[in-house]
């Protein structure tokens, strides 16, 4: 192909700005649309590629944290975002934070001077081309376009809202306090893990979610619509003191094998991927803010040690439900030469989106070049977030999701604590390695 026929990516954020970089430092050229500066989102101030829309932090950069995993694993990709912020970092301890303005200057001025990428200013409103793309539009994606992709993927495969109940690690659950069962033995009785609770816990649970302190939706959030289906759990504490026992923390069906007795309610977790070793807090999507969660969550008899992968929260968000609309390399199955890639497959946080931006990125230049992309090793971070958003993750209960270690396969040991995440980092580190010196 010439450069008649770029590659078009849609969206400069950190997804869309990564993803050009990987392509233009394989040969490939491309374009790549952002609409900031003809039009703007709700959130982004300026029209800089990869502007930082809240926090300036990419938070941990300590390699045995599997978020400074990811960091340290792009950077030995060449990542433009981790060159970019690296060269902009500012003091915050062990985590990475930068200068947000020379951050997104710097991806700016590494784009717009590389002889292969151009940059147009303009909102894209139509996916009907033919040629390779990669749509990188973010939680914010432009309405035109939003509702294009959801003819593509069927109505109930695009969600505008998040509603996220925290997950946790199964291994930091106290099974001396917990079972297994389904609600009436329903299922193959391995599906649920019950917390049971007693008059007394339950109620001083009920005030800690009524008074627990919440955030607020921002001004252009505000319409957020509340599904019943998935009202925060603090909001249906306040509608009654009994309105969770008879909802989702009803104890029917189930007895405690410990005491032969139903509870007066019960916490259910249900399993949340294919590896098992994560599960969320059915029903439990909150504004609590995130201390707030762990003090009451951890006030649930059997999660007072718990970890947690992700805490719950509510926001306007645009994402597709990936393990049910794409492939395994990314493409959307009803369009295929259309890749997807950031926040809006799922993924959660900057760095995510950045990282799935660069496997699309690697993805697409081997298709450009007929080439055949090697599979990612599982046991790196880059390759466990992507097989969670296209086949770990259960596409019945999709919600964005952030790089932790319940999405990395398990080791062959019972090494646990830090000694876990240290061998779980080694490993990861080397498969990187392996992979990459394989390409070349
Ligand atoms: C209010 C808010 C606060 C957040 N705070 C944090 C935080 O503190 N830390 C964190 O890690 N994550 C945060 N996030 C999540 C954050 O959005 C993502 O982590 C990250 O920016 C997503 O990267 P992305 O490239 O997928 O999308 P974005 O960075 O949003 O980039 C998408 C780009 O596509 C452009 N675009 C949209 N539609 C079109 C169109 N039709 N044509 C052309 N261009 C288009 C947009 O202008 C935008 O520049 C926040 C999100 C929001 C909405």
């Amino acid at each position: 192909m010439s450069q008649s026929n770029p590659v078009i990516i849609i969206g400069g954020g950190l997804a869309g700005s990564e993803a050009a970089w990987q392509l233009a430092s394989r040969d490939v050229f491309v374009k790549l649309y952002e609409m900031r500066g003809v039009k703007t989102t709700q959130a982004h101030i300026t029209d800089h590629l990869a502007e930082l829309v809240c926090s300036n932090s990419f938070r941990s950069d300590d390699v045995t944290n599997a978020v400074g995993l990811l960091h340290e694993e792009m950077r030995r990709l060449d990542s433009l975002i981790m060159k970019c912020a690296d060269a902009h970092k500012v003091p915050a301890g062990s985590a990475l934070a930068v200068d947000r303005h020379a951050f997104s200057a710097a991806v700016q001025q590494a784009l717009e001077s590389h002889p292969l990428v151009e940059i147009c200013r303009a909102e894209y409103t139509s996916l009907d081309f033919d040629s390779l793309g990669i749509l990188a539009t973010g939680p914010l994606t432009s309405e035109t376009l939003a509702s294009q992709l959801q003819k593509i993927t069927g109505e109930e495969y695009l969600a505008f809202f998040d509603a996220i109940a925290p997950i946790v690690y199964k291994d930091s659950i106290n099974f001396d306090i917990a079972w297994m069962q389904s609600r009436y033995d329903k299922g193959d009785g391995q599906d649920y893990i019950n917390c049971p609770m007693e008059k007394d816990e339950y109620y001083a649970f009920i005030d800690a979610l009524k008074t627990g302190e919440k955030t607020e939706f921002k001004e252009w959030e505000k319409s957020t619509p509340y599904f019943n289906g998935c009202l925060p759990i603090e909001v249906m504490a306040d509608r009654g003191q009994d309105v969770l026992r008879f909802g989702p923390m009803k104890p029917v069906g189930l007895t405690n094998p410990k005491t032969g007795k139903r509870a007066y309610a019960v916490v259910q977790l249900r399993q949340d991927n294919k590896l098992g070793s994560l599960y969320n807090i059915v029903g439990f999507q909150t504004k609590l803010k995130y201390a707030e969660q762990k003090r009451v969550f951890q006030m649930i008899p059997a999660l007072e040690n718990a970890e947690f992968a992700r805490l719950g929260g509510l926001h306007r968000n645009t994402f597709i439900n990936s393990p049910k609309v794409l492939d395994h390399e990314l493409r959307l199955k009803n369009k295929p030469n259309i890749r997807v890639a950031g926040q809006i497959t799922g993924v959660e946080g900057y760095l995510e989106s950045a990282a799935v931006g660069m496997i699309t990125g690697m993805m697409t230049a081997f298709e450009y070049k007929n080439a055949s992309f090697p599979i990612l090793p599982k046991e790196s971070a880059l390759g466990s977030l992507h097989a969670h958003i296209t086949e770990n993750a259960n596409s019945d209960t999709f919600q964005p999701m952030n790089i932790n270690y319940g999405l990395f396969p398990e080791l062959n040991n019972k090494l646990r604590g830090d000694d876990k995440k240290s061998a779980l980092s080694h490993r990861a580190l080397s498969a990187i390695d392996t992979w990459s010196a394989l390409q070349g």
